[in-house]
């Protein structure tokens, strides 16, 4: 089963065409600057170099309209025709409380994510566009979307309730949701093979570490707890996120800076975080070479960061009783031996050891705890592009089976 992956932004959107028979990936890409002055697609199959293509691009549509171009090209597509797309897998942000796995889209399924976009203004209106542009250009093609907070939604009430009143959880639905659900999802799951142990025996703890950050506690392969919370703000110190905070600081310096409405929630948004407290940049990259470089707000953003990651490990090893492994992930948790290193220093009495020698690794999937550790310490890349694909096509075979 070919199956087509769509994560639309607001003016981007990533791609990715997976053969389900051999688990490969046939090609993927990226459309940037849709709606604007030099609209380009990226577009790369599989062993070949990437094929850059300016084109304007009005609107989504237009944009989907592309990549079905291009995967159909006589010399870089990898298919002959849109019907040999068995199914398109959408990646939606917020889904409230109202999914818990991914769903076959239909009218009713659009309107309950139209009903979600006040939760997520910023992202759920544009993969719900993506999602209607695929419906135009590919009727009768099934449509499935899988959300980033439906893996949570096994939290129990006292992980995902906030201490305000409860009328504004009834009115409102304020509430933990948690976001980066099928990255979280993907890691426990390979964790659970290379560690070669039923998910239901393993209680894990998953660091995905990247521009925006979360950790997640899970027991027996449902998730017990998140650290992003209502928004994708709250959480972990991130790129320009700020995490974390106490409220009244919102209000506090709203009043000292004579701001407008809503201009905190920017700050705390895109110009807090490693970005926020170093001055020098989100990217961790340019801040590890300037905290090497002896730059003490750059060392300083990074001890920020890592002091709140080690926070949140030793609150889910409190709240799971014990933990079996932690599992690093994502830009950060995939490629930064030097934080894992910081982050597992020291942590010998909760069974945490992590071998240095076996860390020098980026990108792979392997364990980089010692020996003798208790708790293993995983390297896993993410995918989340294969667990979109995944759950659409078993929804997809079981629609078959009905028929
Ligand atoms: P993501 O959001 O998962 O794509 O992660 C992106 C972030 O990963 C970037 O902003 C970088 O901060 C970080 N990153 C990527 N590669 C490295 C690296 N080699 N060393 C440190 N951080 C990295």
């Amino acid at each position: 089963m070919k199956i087509l992956v769509i994560n639309c932004g607001s003016s981007s959107l990533k791609y990715q065409i997976l053969d389900m028979d051999g688990d490969n990936l046939m090609a993927k890409g990226l459309v940037e600057r849709i709606g604007m002055e030099g609209s380009v697609i990226t577009h790369k199959r599989l062993g070949n170099d990437a094929w850059v293509n300016e084109v304007p691009m009005n609107d989504h549509k237009e944009a989907i309209k592309q990549v079905l171009d291009a995967l159909t090209d006589p010399t870089h597509g990898v298919v002959k025709s849109m019907e040999e797309i068995d199914a398109v897998g959408h990646r939606v942000v917020h889904a409230g409380e109202k999914y818990a796995s991914s769903v076959l889209i239909t009218e009713d399924v659009m309107k309950a994510l139209e009903e979600c976009v006040e939760l997520a203004p910023l992202h759920n209106p544009p993969n719900l566009i993506g999602i209607k542009a695929c419906q135009e250009l590919m009727p009768g093609t099934p449509m499935v979307g899988v959300f980033d907070t439906a893996f949570h939604q096994t939290m129990p009430p006292e992980s995902y309730i906030y201490a305000i009143p409860y009328k504004y959880y009834e009115k409102y639905g304020i509430r933990r949701y948690g976001f980066h659900g099928t990255s979280h999802k993907y890691v426990a799951e390979r964790a659970s093979e290379m560690l070669n142990c039923n998910l239901d025996d393993l209680k894990l703890i998953t660091c995905h570490l990247g521009n925006g950050a979360s950790v997640s506690a899970i027991k027996r392969g449902k998730c017990v707890d998140t650290s992003m919370g209502f928004t994708p703000l709250e959480g972990l110190v991130m790129g320009t996120r700020s995490g974390d905070i106490d409220p009244a600081i919102i209000t506090y310096i709203r009043k000292k800076e004579n701001l407008p409405s809503g201009a905190v929630n920017e700050i705390l948004n895109k110009e807090s975080g490693v970005l926020g407290i170093s001055g020098v940049s989100s990217d961790f990259r340019d801040i590890e070479a300037a905290a090497e470089e002896g730059n003490e707000r750059a060392q300083l953003a990074l001890k920020v960061f890592v002091h709140k990651v080690r926070f949140y490990i030793g609150a889910y090893i409190a709240e799971m009783n014990g933990v079996d492994a932690i599992v690093f992930t994502a830009g950060v948790g995939e490629n930064a031996p030097n934080m894992r290193d910081l982050i597992c220093h020291d942590l010998g009495n909760l069974g945490i050891k992590i071998d240095l020698v076996k860390n020098k690794v980026r990108g792979k999937e392997t364990i980089i705890s010692r020996d003798d550790s208790p708790v293993k310490i995983l390297l896993i890349p993410t995918n989340e592009e294969y667990m979109i694909a995944r759950d659409t096509e078993e929804l997809v075979e079981k629609l078959k089976v009905k028929k």
